[in-house]
């Protein structure tokens, strides 16, 4: 693409690289400001540098937001807060940096990197001087996870509504895989909506090249997981659009998968051994356009998921699951393309 598409800079007439932006004169413009801020943290310092130089457009650019801008923190599940900030609100997401810094900025990257269209917006990095952990400030959407918006607003959804979430999730993971990575946490508690049909990808703290496959980390929400990644700890793009379908599922029925059983070693086998959730069967055997037409008639008499009825033990959070190693686990060979 030819740079001359955007124009030239008012001020320097140099090519602008992109809508409304000079590379050189907002080079100068962040270098000036270098010395008025820091995270306290050479590396951390370094990479919001490094983007700010780097960005082509106003959207790219990340800065260092000092704690003391934030009012009215409140506390979400998973350790985000939300923060608002003239009329904005943004969530606030810590990594566990003290452990995992190069993990921290990877998700940022990668954050960025889908940024937008695919991913929810990232404005910066804070750090919380109480609790000494940097975090990431993301935008906030309005909905919550898709989960949640599924728990509110799910007999508002028409049909429509309910492909068109699933369209853009889709689109997301599509491009994810596309630059050949895999998400490897795909699930309803980490996708995010701004509106009842605008579906976000994020959480990309997981998020690997698809050559990288570490077997002795194996982290996930167990209905979502394929039987492969279970078993033998594999991930694949494959397992990827394994937990894609559990998301189809979700989004149709409103019931998240396996929600009335714990999420235990006996679950992990039958999910190996081939079991799916009732319902998936259900879609399976026709085509969907059937099924919208029939579901209208019965819906009549539906009865929408309600999280009081969870099981204790159905865990919808990433966790380590470290009882996958075992032999009586090990030992089933079942995978996605079966
Ligand atoms: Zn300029």
């Amino acid at each position: 693409m030819k740079s001359s598409e955007y124009g030239k800079c008012e001020d320097c007439q140099q090519d602008n690289i992109g809508p409304q932006w000079c590379n050189t004169c907002n080079s100068k413009r962040f270098q000036s400001e270098f010395n008025e801020w820091t995270s306290e943290d050479a590396e951390i310092d370094e990479f919001i540098q490094k983007t700010q130089l780097t960005a082509t457009k106003y959207e790219e650019v990340i800065e260092w937001i000092p704690f003391n801008r934030f009012n009215n923190i409140k506390y979400l599940d998973k350790g985000g807060k939300i923060w608002k900030r003239s009329q904005q609100d943004v969530c606030l997401k810590s990594l566990n940096t003290s452990t995992n810094k190069d993990g921290f900025l990877q998700e940022i990257k990668y954050q960025l990197k889908f940024r937008g269209i695919w991913a929810i917006s990232i404005y910066g990095i804070t750090k919380n001087p109480t609790e000494n952990e940097y975090m990431m400030v993301m935008h906030y959407a309005i909905y919550g996870s898709l989960r949640k918006m599924l728990n509110s607003s799910f007999e508002k959804l028409t049909w429509h509504n309910k492909m068109k979430n699933l369209f853009y999730i889709a689109l997301g993971l599509a491009k994810i895989h596309e630059t050949g990575l895999m998400h490897k946490d795909f699930h309803s508690g980490n996708i995010v909506n701004e509106t009842k049909t605008s579906s976000y990808i994020t959480d990309f703290g997981l998020c690997k090249p698809v050559a990288e496959n570490d077997l002795e980390k194996i982290y996930g929400v167990i209905p979502y997981m394929a039987p492969e990644t279970l078993n033998r700890g594999e991930y694949t793009q494959a397992s990827d659009i394994y937990s894609f379908g559990m998301i189809m599922y979700e989004v149709f029925t409103s019931y998240p998968p396996y929600y009335n059983i714990p999420h235990n070693e006996e679950l992990v086998i039958s999910i190996c051994n081939g079991q799916k959730s009732h319902l998936i069967k259900y879609f399976n055997n026709s085509e969907i356009k059937k099924q919208i037409e029939k579901a209208n008639e019965l819906n009549k008499n539906f009865i929408q998921y309600n999280p009081k009825i969870t099981h204790p033990q159905a865990i919808y959070t990433s966790r380590h699951l470290p009882f996958l190693k075992s032999k009586k686990i090990e030992t089933i060979e079942h995978d996605t393309k079966q």
